[in-house]
């Protein structure tokens, strides 16, 4: 058990495998509030970043970028770990091998494992011939006799060592769950390493936690049948002097995505770096994916960060099945969008502007000056930054690259439609000044007083054909900004 003088000191270890995970934020997230929380009542707290990339088949140096992408993004930094380095690394699991070798070695020479001969097909045929239940391995090289061991040599095989689990029961009291209590007879004596030495993520992931003096493993409930194994490998570390205490384990609830099925990498709400792409804001998710099993308050969902890091506390995760729901991920990350000052906003919509082509990069003057202008219309009304450019082109484009969206045109700009975008036309051409103020009274004095019409069916058609969508800034601003020349253009070219 950890004292209260024992320094706080969590760590996210990600396998760089695919794309990550929304489940991989929320494990992050959690550990960082739990580490920073820690900082802020004088328990230490350091939240350590190491990659378990021990699998050569599965991991991509791709993965691993995107990883720290991703954190980067989200402003999860990380005290010790990878690229920032810290008294326990390397942090990277393959620059460990001397390390697990070693340990390795030591186990071997202890009672805690054995060497194992056996081949996955010949377990595999005992366990169907003896009709268990119980999957894996049936314990066979126990205690091999030395002929036994001779034979197998004489075959050319190579062992793998096995760790051989105690008898009895497994419990902990698990930060989130409670008591948790396995059974050891139906946990299997489990592989550390393959035949060839490599060493396994039953090993690395308990000899790192020990030796990068892991406090408390924060993890999703995906990893809670593999608890009752490190904390018997951790009685047996401890014997040999690798470890000195066993971590707390607390198990976050699963997501659950649609249908009630737990959030797998098959599905797109799945890709934590779509987000990003879409114009969610690192704020935005952050407070959905804190939703996932906690709460700040029963009546509160909208927060940031640091209000979270004061908050947390880990006894308040819910071990129930959060559900992932996109509208309220949505949601969230539109109030977020509204904290945000104008300037801050076109900050970060920059990116998507110049990657959408409606400014180059750099930004010409011009634009820069009608962004100023434009920026504070649709600040207010854009629920990701990704919408920016779709509100905004229109503004930028040249007029002969200016196109209009087909279904808004078939919906808006039928004949009735185009009737008033004609009449729209005539009456905003005599204006002597172009200003919102006047474009907007010879409209609505115009269409809605004169021709009689309701706002919405008096203005939609124009909003079409100026801006080329339903969905704009506010009309007459727009009109201003857009200027008469090509305002006019734009009504005239809508018929
Ligand atoms: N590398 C493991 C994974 O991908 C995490 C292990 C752990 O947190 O203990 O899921
Ligand atoms: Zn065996």
């Amino acid at each position: 058990m950890s004292t209260p003088s024992t320094p706080v000191r969590v760590r996210m270890a990600p396998s760089p495998t695919g794309s990550p995970h929304v489940g991989l934020v929320r494990t992050a997230l959690f550990n960082y509030a739990f580490a920073k929380h820690a900082q802020l009542s004088g328990q230490g707290g350091t939240f350590v970043l190491r990659v378990e990339d021990t699998d050569k088949e599965r991991s991509t140096e791709e993965s691993y970028t995107s990883i720290l992408e991703l954190f980067r993004w989200l402003g999860l930094d990380w005290d010790e770990g990878v690229e920032v380095g810290g008294p326990y690394g390397p942090y990277r699991q393959s620059e460990r091998s001397d390390l697990y070798r070693d340990v390795l070695e030591r186990l071997r020479a202890s009672s805690y494992t054995y060497d194992c001969y056996c081949r996955n097909d010949e377990v595999e045929a005992r366990r169907k011939a003896s009709g268990s239940k119980v999957m894996g391995y049936d314990g066979f090289c126990r205690d091999l006799t030395s002929e036994q061991v001779e034979a197998f040599r004489a075959e050319g095989r190579e062992p793998l060592v096995r760790f051989r689990m105690p008898e009895g029961s497994i419990s902990w009291d698990d930060l989130v769950r409670g008591e948790v209590t396995f059974e050891t007879e139906f946990v299997p004596d489990f592989a550390l390493c393959r035949a060839n030495g490599d060493p396994l993520y039953t090993l690395t992931a308990p000899v790192d936690d020990a030796t990068m003096r892991i406090t408390h493993v924060l993890r999703g409930e995906d990893l809670l049948s593999s608890t009752p194994r490190q904390i018997a490998l951790f009685d047996a570390m401890k014997e040999i002097g690798v470890a000195e205490v066993t971590p707390l384990y607390g198990h976050l609830p699963y997501v659950m995505g649609e249908g009630n099925k737990k959030l797998s990498k098959r599905d797109p709400q799945a890709h934590a770096l779509a987000y990003r792409d879409q114009g969610f804001l690192p704020e935005g998710l952050l407070n959905y994916v804190a939703l996932l099993g906690w709460s700040i308050a029963a009546d509160r969902d909208v927060f940031d960060l640091e209000e979270m890091v004061e908050a947390f506390d880990i006894k308040d995760v819910n071990a129930n099945p959060a559900r992932f729901d996109l509208k309220k991920a949505e949601a969230i990350n539109t109030a977020h969008m509204r904290r945000l000052p104008v300037e801050e906003i076109q900050h970060r919509a920059l990116p998507f502007l110049k990657a959408a082509g409606v400014v180059g990069d750099p930004v010409r003057d011009a634009d820069a000056q009608l962004l100023e202008l434009a920026m504070p219309l649709v600040a207010e009304r854009v629920n990701k930054l990704a919408e920016v450019p779709q509100m905004l082109g229109f503004l930028f484009v040249p007029e002969e690259e200016f196109t209009r969206d087909q279904a808004d045109v078939e919906k808006l700009l039928d004949e009735e439609g185009r009737r008033v975008v004609q009449a729209a036309h005539d009456a905003v051409a005599a204006l002597g000044t172009w200003s919102t103020a006047a474009i907007q009274e010879a409209l609505q004095t115009t269409l809605v007083e004169e021709l009689g019409l309701k706002p919405r069916v008096a203005f939609g058609p124009v909003r079409v054909a100026i801006t080329g969508r339903r969905v704009s800034p506010p009309l007459f601003e727009s009109m201003e900004l857009l200027g008469r020349e090509r305002s006019l253009a734009r009504l005239a070219s809508a018929l």
